[in-house]
């Protein structure tokens, strides 16, 4: 059913989903497991709380003279929010009629579920790409990595403005022939605005807990700013802009 669909929150952020301000909706479900998700209590559905389109639009319209001031737009994030293509699609549609900025963020896996027109009514995609080695990403995830790329592929052929996000994990992401892999293939996409790359961290460890969960990376620490440089420097030696 389009008019209504599965989320765990939404809030306001600043800086990390997308440009300026955002109002940020968190949608229910996700089929990856990945070892350092932050939002663990957005993995199923059952858990979520059931909301139709108007709802959300009616919230997002309180915040709506505050994104105007402060530049931003919406976000629908997750979860996965391809799981429920029907209902982003018409969070997107809705938002872009108000004339808001609007952004998907996805790790591409269910990408095949987001039809031309979803993809028309979304101004800038954030496309996690966990990693580019088959191996390490199933290991990552749980998933296959092949859907990702293909998603990716097609929002190159589309035009649709991209940006790549890649979580630096030490031990895990960081290997240097893994990373010149997914900065080469990211090279070869003709969307791509910029690539994030995002310091692991544990901050989400008490959600876990609250979940009765262990935090698989527990024993991990953050990347140290050397580590940082040198990936970020490993895409831009590739010709792109990397913050
Ligand atoms: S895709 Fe996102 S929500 Fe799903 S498990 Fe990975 S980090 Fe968590």
């Amino acid at each position: 059913m389009e008019g209504a669909g599965v989320i765990s929150s939404w809030d306001l952020s600043v800086g990390v989903d997308g440009p300026g301000t955002r109002f940020v909706v968190f949608t229910c479900g996700c089929p990856l497991r990945c070892l350092y998700c932050q939002n663990p209590e957005t993995w199923h559905l059952r858990d979520g709380r059931r909301v139709t389109v108007d709802e959300v639009m009616a919230e997002a319209a309180k915040y709506r003279r505050f994104i105007d001031v402060a530049g931003g737009g919406v976000t629908i994030s997750g979860g996965e929010p391809l799981l429920q293509p029907g209902f982003t699609g018409e969070l997107l549609r809705r938002s872009r009629a108000l004339g808001l900025h609007t952004a998907l963020d996805t790790s591409g896996y269910l990408g095949d579920r987001a039809t031309d027109e979803l993809l028309a009514d979304t101004d800038l995609v954030l496309l996690d790409i966990k990693s580019a080695d088959p191996v390490g990403y199933r290991a990552l995830t749980g998933v296959d990595l092949a859907p990702t790329l293909r998603f990716a592929r097609r929002l190159s052929n589309l035009g649709r403005p991209t940006w790549i996000r890649f979580v630096l994990v030490p031990g895990l992401t960081d290997r240097v022939r893994d990373v010149d892999t997914l900065a080469a293939f990211v090279s070869t996409l003709r969307n791509v605005e910029r690539v994030d790359v995002l310091p692991f961290h544990r901050m989400a460890m008490g959600k876990y807990r609250e979940l009765g969960l262990e935090f698989p990376l527990a024993d991990v620490s953050p990347p140290g700013p050397e580590l940082l440089d040198r990936v970020r420097r490993q895409f831009r030696n590739m010709g792109l802009t990397c913050a």
